[in-house]
């Protein structure tokens, strides 16, 4: 017999009918197998009919009867197996009343809670939920039961280490009665703690699990967010530890990674709360030290560190030991961002490095500032250059007894557009072994040549000399630019340039030196050195370096009148060029009397402003005949005329 269905009432009527039609048709038949028996033949035809009716009523509530118990059984077993699958379905099932309490849950549910299913009801289900997710939990009811007809949200349970699961999504239904809601928790854990591992990976340091560059910059931005706020410094260390390579190398990285973690743990340690120690690579780390009152309260916490960091490990039966250097600076003294922050502590750190290691070394703030403004002054000069704001002057050499223009000397000039023409004191210390003065350097041969040119076409042939650092002679690139400068003059004024050597005692590799100056020689170029006598090793550099001339230094020529000594520097020098063969000239001639002294010593040519102060170069030919023409109304010797 088929079960009537369920779901829909009028097919349910139709089903009953048909089962009664059926029933009828049975009691019908097993009566008339029956009649012999129950109806006699003496009976009036109403009374028999009557009976006949009675016993057919008789044995279709007999056969409804055993169709009921049927379908009973049935319901209930189907009944059973609903609750099955209610109580050990895989998520938990509340029926909960407007005021959050328990009416109804299912098996799970309470393995959830750990208590019996009967002890649930009636409790609160934010009774089990952690005391921060409350509000979520609450806000979710809230929401359900004014109306939205189904709402989701996620919480932690109370106590996560007692019970199986910890992270639930919640998802609550209203019942269309509106009295109770039912409330689905599925478990999340596992998608959580999938989510941490992410997490883990994305901003922890897989080694040492301290956070990684990423989460640093976040935290070191929330740090010094919350100094502004609250008025006190942080310090930013940066920490390189000194000889872990040599672990590293020595007993493989496995045992350099435990090494790694050890300390990271130990360090860890010696910090307080709020405090982050970050992993940045190899062996550096950065620790944030917030919420310091003044500069020096970190310097405990520093001590602290290196020492966690110096104490031996023993790892596998191996003791072993580094130790740290670390950079600090502190904000917001240091007024930067958090980019630079780092940068300066890592600048720092190299110091730390330099003094010794196994130290702290504070970030000087004057001299970074120093420096910044020295590089932005580089920089003006850079552009001033390129601007053509540069000029050479030039300082006529003459000799003194024949009253010969013998050359001039190319000074560098700078034609400022506000603080007016500047001398090279105020600005050329600033490019002092630095890359920018090749450009310079390189402006200046071409500047002077190209004068050169001009004058030799206005009918002048004038030697011109041009200062030269001692780094720039150092440059690969010098004797290659110089070889290119001199083919495009091309017009022979090779042999007319001369090098002036400045700051001798600079010349760290005299070979190479020596190297470049027979490179030059061999382009026909000529050297001097400048200055002559005021550096230590004046004379090993005369003995090394193929130099044609040497410049007595004018602070010299200056004191000879009145001071032996300077008087007697002047001769040995003089005397020096002699013996080795070397043409000699002195500078800074301030008046005829230094002239006559100096010639009646030896040293006919000179250079200073008895004679001519350094001029532009377009001004040079008239002042050449100017001074010709003075020589030649005068017979005698310049300084004995004057
Ligand atoms: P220096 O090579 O010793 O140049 C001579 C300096 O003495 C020049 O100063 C010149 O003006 C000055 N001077 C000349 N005669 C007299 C005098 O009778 N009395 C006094 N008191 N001073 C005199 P300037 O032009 O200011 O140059 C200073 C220094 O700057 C030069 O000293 C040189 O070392 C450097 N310099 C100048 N031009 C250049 C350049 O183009 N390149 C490089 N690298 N250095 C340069
Ligand atoms: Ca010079
Ligand atoms: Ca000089």
């Amino acid at each position: 017999m088929s079960r009537p269905s369920p779901h829909n009432t009028e097919d349910r009527a139709a089903g009953l009918s048909e089962q009664q039609e059926t029933l009828r048709l049975r009691a019908e038949q097993s009566l008339q197998a029956l009649a012999p028996e129950t109806a006699s033949d003496d009976m009036a035809p109403d009374s028999q009919r009557l009976l006949h009716e009675l016993q057919v009523h008789q044995i279709e509530l007999e056969m409804q009867n055993e169709e009921l118990l049927a379908s009973r059984a049935e319901a209930e077993e189907l009944l059973a197996s609903y609750q099955e699958l209610y109580d050990f379905a895989p998520v938990a099932y509340f029926t909960l009343d407007p005021a959050g309490k328990i009416l109804q849950a299912n098996l799970t549910a309470a393995r959830l809670l750990g208590l019996e299913r009967i002890c649930l009801i009636q409790r609160r289900l934010g009774a089990f939920v952690a005391q921060q997710d409350l509000p979520i939990l609450n806000a979710l009811l809230q929401r359900v039961f004014d109306g939205q007809p189904r709402s989701h949200c996620e919480c932690r349970l109370a106590d996560p280490d007692q019970l199986p699961w910890q992270t639930l999504h919640v998802e609550a239904t209203l019942r269309p009665d509106g009295n109770c809601c039912h409330v689905v928790a599925t478990d999340i854990t596992p998608l959580k703690t999938q989510q941490r591992q992410l997490e883990q990976m994305a901003l922890y340091d897989p080694v040492t699990k301290l956070p990684n560059r990423v989460l640093l910059a976040d935290r070191l931005q929330q740090a010094m967010t919350q100094c502004q706020r609250g008025g006190r410094s942080l310090a930013v260390a940066y920490l390189d530890l000194d000889g872990f390579k040599a672990v590293n190398d020595r007993h493989g990285h496995i045992l350099g990674d435990q090494l790694l973690l050890a300390l990271a743990q130990r360090m860890q340690a010696t910090l307080r709360k709020g405090d982050t120690l970050a992993r940045i690579g190899g062996d550096e780390f950065v620790a944030v030290l917030v919420d310091l009152g003044q500069a020096q309260d970190c310097t405990p916490l520093l001590q602290r560190l290196l020492q966690a960091a110096a104490a031996p490990t023993v790892i596998s039966d191996c003791t072993l030991q580094v130790s740290a250097s670390i950079g600090v600076t502190l904000y917001p003294q240091d007024a930067a961002d958090a980019d630079q922050l780092l940068r300066h502590a890592d600048q720092a750190m190299y110091q730390a490095k330099q003094a010794g290691r196994n130290r702290y070394h504070l970030f000087d703030l004057h001299h970074h500032d120093a420096l910044r403004s020295q590089s932005a002054r580089i920089a003006e000069i850079c552009s001033g250059l390129r601007r053509g704001e540069f000029e050479l002057h030039y300082q006529p050499k003459v000799n003194l007894r024949t009253g010969a223009v013998v050359g001039a000397e190319a000074l560098i000039r700078w034609r400022h557009p506000e603080r007016g023409l500047l001398p090279p004191a105020s600005f050329l210390h600033l490019l002092e072994n630095h890359s920018n003065s090749e450009e310079i350097c390189d402006w200046v041969l071409g500047t002077a040549l190209e004068q050169m040119n001009a004058w030799q076409d206005a009918g002048h042939e004038i030697p011109v000399s041009v200062n030269i650092s001692a780094f720039q002679l150092q440059q690969d690139s010098f004797v290659p630019k110089l070889t290119q400068r001199l083919a495009a003059a091309a017009n022979g004024s090779q042999h007319l340039l001369e090098i002036e050597v400045l700051e001798t005692s600079a010349l760290e590799n005299m070979a190479k030196v020596a190297t470049m100056m027979r490179d030059c020689h061999a382009l026909g170029v000529r050297f001097a050195l400048d200055d002559f006598g005021t550096g230590y090793s004046s004379l090993t550099y005369l003995r090394h370096l193929p130099a044609d001339l040497l410049k007595i230094d004018r602070s010299f020529v200056a004191g000879m009148l009145d001071d032996a000594d300077d008087r007697a520097i002047v001769e040995s020098v003089i005397s020096l060029a002699r013996a080795f063969q070397r043409e000699v000239i002195a500078e800074g001639v301030e008046t005829p009397a230094h002239g006559a002294l100096l010639l009646e010593m030896g040293c006919e040519m000179a250079q200073g402003y008895a004679i001519a102060r350094p001029m532009p170069g377009a001004d040079m030919p008239a002042w050449i005949t100017q001074w010709r023409s003075s020589w030649a109304t005068r017979q005698q010797a310049w300084p004995a005329r004057c």
